[in-house]
C-alpha cells in the first residue's frame, strides 16, 4: 500500500498550529529521461516548467498520526551536558521526548529497536558547495568519492548502471581525485568498459577536469562540435577538451534531468548523514548585465561555474511540491572585484548592491532558506592592491550597513596571519560603526587565526567553520609546523564553531572524513600534517552538530536531540566513540531522519531491505510494526 500525502491537507494543518509534515518524493523517472545521445542542444533554461516526474515512486513518508519511538540505543543528544540517553521519541516532526519520558508518553505503535545503536543529530556541513552537486548532468555516482581504490570506483560505476536508461550518461565528478584512490590514477578506458559498457561513462576531476571515458562516451564525444572534444585512445580527456565536454552534457540536460540530479544529491547526503546542507553558492560571471542568457553554460566552463541566478531552480521546484528532503541554507557568493569600466567606488559592487536591496536575509521555510552573503562579498585584496582592497572593503562595509549576516572565506598560513588581520580589524571597525554582534559574521576556514585574533572575533560576536579537507590536499610542511586548520587552539579559545568538508569541486561530501582528519591530523595518504592541533571526537561531532547549528543560525531548532527542536537524526552503523581511527572515515548511517521523516534506510536496524531505489517494493504500512 502506498500513500500520498497531500500539500494542501498540510496547509490547512499548518494554519491550525501543527508542524508541517512532508510526504517524501524520491524520483525515480525513468520516463523523464530523454535519450542524450540524439537529443538537441536546448540550453536547461529554455525548458523551465516542466511538470512533476512522469514516474515517480513515492518510497519514504511520515505517519501521519504516530510517534515514532526508538529504544535501545546510545543516542547521543549533544545537549549542555552530552547526555546520551537509550530512547527517544519522534512526533510531528518534532523531538516529542528524550530518555524515559520517550518511553513512558505517547503511543508504541511505530517503535524501532535500535540493538545498542549509535545515535547523533543530524551533521550540519556548514561550508559547501551542494548546489553543483544537485545540477550534475547524466546519472551521477557520488558515490565514487568513497572508493579506496580503482575497483571500487568501477564498482560503484556498475552499480549505477541498472537504473540508467539506454543512451544515458553515468557521470562521476568533482571530489574523486587520484590522490584517494591506492593506484593514484583514475580508471582507464578499457577497465571503465569492464565495469560499465553498454552505456557511456563520463570522469571528471575537481574544477576543471582532467575527464575520462569509456569506448560508448569516447564515441560520443568523437562524435560532437561546437567546440570538438578529443579525446585519446586511453580515454583521457585533458586541457580545456574537459571542460568542453562537461559543456556538451549540460546543454542537453532538461529541466526534469536537473529534478533528478537534486534529489541524488540529497539521497547522498542523507545516506552520509548529512541533513542540512549550507551552500556557498560557486564561481559566478560577474559580468554586469541583467540577461539571463549570458549567465548559461559556455563552452570555457568548468564544473564550479553555473549560472548563480538559475541554479537553485530545480531544488526550489522540488520544495514547492514538497519533494525536497535535505535543508539547504543559502549563501550568496559575490565574485565583482574592482571593474574599471564602472567607475569610482560609489559606481562598483552593483550585483552586491542589488542583493541587499532586493533580497530578504532569513526568507524560506524549514527546507530551503536565504541566509545572507558567503563566502564572500567580494574577491579579497590586500592594500597592496588599492581598487581591489577599497572595492572588498566597501563590500563589507554595504552589508554592515544592511544588517545582513556576512562571511568571508581566508586560511592564512602558519607563519602569515595577516590576511586574517585584515579581516578581523575591518569588521571590528564595522561593528563600532554598524554594531554587527547580533548577525554572527563568519570567517571560513580560519585555518592559522591566533589566539588573539579568534578572541577578537569572538567578541564581535563571530563564529568560525573549519575545513576538514585539508586531508585530502595537505602534505607535512618542511618546517614541522601543522598544515592547519588548528583545530585545539581553535577549540581552546571559546569561540564557536562549525566543521566542514568544502565539498563538492575540491573536496568530498563525505564528513566522516572531515572528523577523521580533525581526530588525527592524519592525511589521505596516512602522515600526520596537523602536529599538536587535535581535538576529541565528541568536539569534532559537536562542531559537525550543535556548533555548525550556531555557525548557521539554527541552533535554536537543530543541532541537538533535544525536546521541540526539528527531529533531524542519524542511526550509525559503528559506534564512533569506540571504533578504531581508520574505521572512522568508514562510518555510514543506517537510518537517516530529517523532520522525523526517514530519509535513508539501509534496511538493518528494521530489518528490512534499502527502499533507495527498490520502487517494486513500495512503503508497506506493516513495516513499521517492527519489534524487539
Ligand atoms: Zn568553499
Amino acid at each position: 500500500m502506498t500513500r500520498k500525502i497531500d500539500r494542501r491537507a498540510e496547509d490547512e494543518q499548518d494554519e491550525g498550529g501543527r508542524f508541517s509534515r512532508r510526504g517524501l518524493l524520491v524520483g525515480g523517472s525513468a520516463a523523464a529521461a530523454a535519450a542524450i545521445l540524439s537529443a538537441s542542444s536546448t540550453p536547461a533554461a529554455a525548458q523551465p516548467t516542466a511538470g512533476p516526474p512522469a514516474a515517480a515512486t513515492e518510497r519514504r513518508w511520515h505517519p501521519d498520526d504516530d510517534d515514532i519511538l526508538l529504544v535501545n540505543g546510545r543516542i547521543h543528544t549533544m545537549d549542555d551536558h552530552d547526555t546520551v540517553v537509550s530512547a527517544v521519541r519522534l512526533s510531528g516532526g518534532r523531538i516529542a521526548a528524550v530518555g524515559r519520558e520517550a518511553q513512558t508518553s505517547g503511543s508504541s505503535k511505530n517503535r524501532i529497536d535500535l540493538r545498542g545503536r549509535t545515535v547523533v543529530p543530524g551533521l550540519i556541513e556548514s561550508h559547501t558547495h551542494f548546489v553543483s552537486l544537485a545540477n550534475r548532468p547524466g546519472y551521477h555516482v557520488a558515490e565514487w568519492e568513497l572508493a579506496k581504490d580503482v575497483a571500487g570506483v568501477l564498482a560503484a560505476l556498475a552499480a549505477r548502471r541498472p537504473e540508467v536508461p539506454d543512451g544515458q550518461f553515468i557521470t562521476a565528478m568533482g571530489a574523486g581525485t587520484p590522490r584517494m584512490f591506492a593506484e593514484q590514477r583514475l580508471p582507464t578506458r578499457a577497465e571503465i568498459d569492464s565495469a560499465v559498457s553498454d552505456r557511456p561513462v563520463f570522469l571528471y576531476q575537481n574544477f576543471n577536469g582532467p575527464a575520462r571515458v569509456n569506448t560508448l562516451g569516447k564515441q560520443f564525444f568523437e562524435s560532437v562540435s561546437n567546440p570538438a572534444v578529443a579525446v585519446a585512445d586511453d580515454g583521457s580527456i585533458v586541457g580545456d577538451a574537459a571542460n568542453y565536454a562537461l559543456y556538451h552534457l549540460r546543454i542537453r540536460q532538461t529541466f526534469e534531468d536537473q529534478r533528478r540530479s537534486a534529489l541524488d544529491a540529497m539521497a547522498y547526503s542523507a545516506k552520509l548523514g548529512i541533513t542540512l546542507n549550507y551552500d556557498q553558492v560557486l564561481f559566478a560571471t560577474p559580468n554586469g548585465t541583467l540577461d539571463p542568457s549570458a549567465y548559461e553554460t559556455q563552452p570555457g566552463d568548468g564544473l564550479r561555474k553555473l549560472n548563480h541566478y538559475r541554479m537553485y531552480d530545480p531544488y526550489l521546484s522540488l520544495n514547492r511540491e514538497g519533494s525536497a528532503y535535505v535543508r539547504l541554507w543559502i549563501n550568496f557568493l559575490h565574485q565583482q572585484g574592482f571593474i574599471p569600466a564602472l567607475g569610482g567606488l560609489d559606481k562598483q559592487l552593483p550585483e552586491l548592491k542589488e542583493r541587499l536591496r532586493n533580497a530578504m536575509p532569513g526568507h524560506g521555510d524549514e527546507f530551503v532558506r536565504i541566509r545572507g552573503i558567503g563566502e564572500w562579498a567580494a574577491p579579497f585584496a590586500t592594500p597592496s592592491n588599492a581598487n581591489g582592497y577599497a572595492v572588498w572593503r566597501e563590500a563589507q562595509r554595504l552589508v554592515a550597513q544592511a544588517g545582513w549576516h556576512n562571511e568571508n572565506a581566508i586560511p592564512g598560513t602558519p607563519t602569515d596571519q595577516s590576511q586574517i588581520e585584515q579581516v578581523v580589524s575591518t569588521w571590528e571597525a564595522l561593528d563600532a560603526e554598524f554594531g554587527i554582534r547580533h548577525l554572527r559574521w563568519g570567517l571560513q576556514h580560519a585555518d592559522h587565526a591566533t589566539p588573539n585574533q579568534l578572541a577578537r572575533l569572538k567578541a564581535i560576536g563571530a563564529g568560525v567553520s573549519l575545513s576538514g579537507f585539508r586531508w585530502l590536499s595537505g602534505t607535512p610542511r618542511a618546517d614541522g609546523l601543522p598544515f592547519g586548520p588548528m583545530f585545539r587552539q581553535i577549540h581552546d579559545s571559546g569561540i564557536p564553531y562549525g566543521l566542514h568538508e568544502d565539498g563538492v569541486h575540491i573536496a568530498p561530501h563525505n564528513p566522516w572524513f572531515a572528523m577523521h582528519y580533525a581526530t588525527t591530523g592524519l592525511n589521505v595518504l596516512g602522515q600526520q600534517i596537523n602536529p599538536g592541533q587535535q581535538i576529541s571526537r565528541t568536539d569534532a561531532l559537536r562542531a559537525y552538530t550543535r556548533g555548525a547549528a550556531w555557525f548557521v543560525g539554527v541552533d535554536d531548532r537543530l543541532g541537538s536531540i533535544e525536546k521541540g527542536k526539528h527531529a533531524d537524526l542519524v542511526v550509525l552503523d559503528k559506534d564512533y566513540f569506540s571504533v578504531s581511527d581508520a574505521e572512522m572515515r568508514d562510518i555510514r548511517p543506517v537510518l537517516s531522519f530529517v523532520d522525523g521523516g526517514i530519509v535513508h534506510d539501509t534496511g538493518v536496524v528494521r530489518g528490512r531491505r534499502d527502499w533507495a531505489h527498490d520502487s517494486d517494493h513500495p512503503y508497506d504500512e506493516s513495516w513499521w510494526r517492527v519489534q524487539a
